[in-house]
């Protein structure tokens, strides 16, 4: 068993935790403390024995949320912390240690993701005043995707919006990519070579990863670009916003909601943002379900499509997240779309893949056709494993200096 790291990923009034000591997949003790600030907020616990409880925590601030996880830790103290920041821009490239230098570097990226940044900064100053002594560790979301080249970052507008205001693609999602990438190379006999991975749950992307780097990714300068999700439309025409603006009277911040919230698969179905409702409901017949989930599949073929241009070859698609892992119709309906890539799917395999596990679900009697693989995502167990590595390399460097 190795040391143990604590992962954090703060919202603005919520707080999820794991206590990472383990190899991925294996049981871990996490959790979520919810509606912080809140008369009713709470702290939801999952103990290694799949045991759950739930702390009421009324009014509580981040930092009292994070001392009552510390408390429910038993005697598992974390040798460090990794925090999930969801944007980097092009100044982190990897996880990096946090002290007071970085901290105002990720707060000059704020206006690149205001939503997410600040609550991700108000965990890590709460977390930093409460372990000084621990080391602490930011992992970008956007990391992963810093080796995009240019002709795949950049927007087809004026220079000067990417130069002065560093207006370009990022990509999210990159701990998850990160990890499904690392995974194949491990599972697969064709190693890290050219890989399209579909990462799918209430926020979908997918990117193309060659020799374990990222080439090029769907989500964009925000997590709004790209895939049909649960409640994000993904690409629209960008006249769209104008026509909207001057036709209907819609404010920035009503298309805004449009766009993110009420839109995607919620949006199409006019029923609900969750796959699996999704399923059963054009299974009755419903036809919004129905199209809801044609719409998804096909641009998430058309995109997998696309993004292959970013590679000398197709090795293989992999599905993660929770629609990815768990969803045989969402992977057998969208690699119906993809015949032109060569790709023959093993129906019975798929459909046979118990939910959440490992596999190869490809004829592999086709065997110049690309690998199509399931690897549930552990971004946790990302976070952690790069906190950790950062930490023991620190670690070493320090003993080396001193016996200089
Ligand atoms: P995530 O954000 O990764 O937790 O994924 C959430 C999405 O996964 C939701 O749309 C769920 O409906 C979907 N999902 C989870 N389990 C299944 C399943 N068995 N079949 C289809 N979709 C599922």
């Amino acid at each position: 068993m190795k040391a143990p790291i604590l992962v954090i990923n703060c919202g603005s009034s919520s707080i999820k935790f794991a206590l990472v000591d383990q190899p991925p997949g294996a049981p871990r003790i996490s959790g979520i403390a919810e509606r912080l600030g809140s008369h009713d907020a709470c702290l939801k616990l999952e103990e290694e024995h799949g045991n759950r409880r739930d702390i009421s925590l009324p009014r509580a601030t981040h930092a009292l949320a994070l001392k009552t996880i510390l408390d429910h830790l038993g005697d598992q103290r974390p040798v460090g912390i990794g925090h999930r920041v969801v944007h980097g821009g092009e100044r982190f490239t990897c996880a990096t240690l946090l002290d007071d230098t970085v901290v105002r570097t990720i707060r000059q990226t704020v206006s690149l993701a205001p939503l997410h940044n600040p609550a991700n900064l108000d965990g890590i100053t709460a977390t930093r005043r409460l372990f000084e002594h621990l080391p602490q560790v930011a992992v970008f979301d956007t990391a992963f995707h810093q080796t995009l080249p240019a002709h795949a970052y950049r927007y087809a507008i004026p220079e000067d919006l990417y130069q002065r205001h560093g207006i370009r693609r990022y990509g999210f999602h990159g701990s998850s990519h990160a990890y499904v990438s690392e995974r194949l190379a491990e599972v697969s006999e064709r190693g890290h070579g050219g890989w399209l991975i579909a990462h799918l749950g209430n926020g979908c992307s997918a990117t193309a990863v060659w020799e374990g780097e990222s080439q090029d990714t769907s989500m964009g300068m925000t997590p709004l670009e790209g895939l049909v999700m649960g409640t994000r439309s993904g690409d629209v025409d960008p006249g769209l916003h104008l026509h909207l603006a001057r036709q209907l009277g819609m404010s920035l911040e009503s298309i805004d909601l449009l766009l993110n919230q009420k839109s995607g698969l919620l949006g199409v179905s006019g029923l609900t943002n969750d796959m699996r409702e999704l399923e059963q409901a054009a299974g009755a017949g419903h036809p919004g379900a129905t199209l809801a989930i044609e719409v998804f599949c096909y641009r998430l073929a058309k995109t997998l499509a696309g993004l292959a241009c970013a590679l000398p070859r197709v090795d293989g698609i992999a599905f993660t997240g929770g629609i990815g892992e768990n969803s045989s119709l969402i992977r057998a309906r969208t690699l119906g779309h993809l015949k032109a890539l060569g790709v023959h799917l093993d129906s019975a395999a798929n459909s046979a893949l118990a939910r959440g596990s490992e596999g190869a679900i490809h004829d592999a009697s086709e065997s110049g056709s690309p690998e199509i693989r399931v690897i549930p995502t552990d971004e946790e167990g990302y976070i952690a494993s790069q906190t950790r590595a950062l930490i023991t390399r620190l670690a070493l460097a320090d003993r080396s200096e001193e016996a200089v």
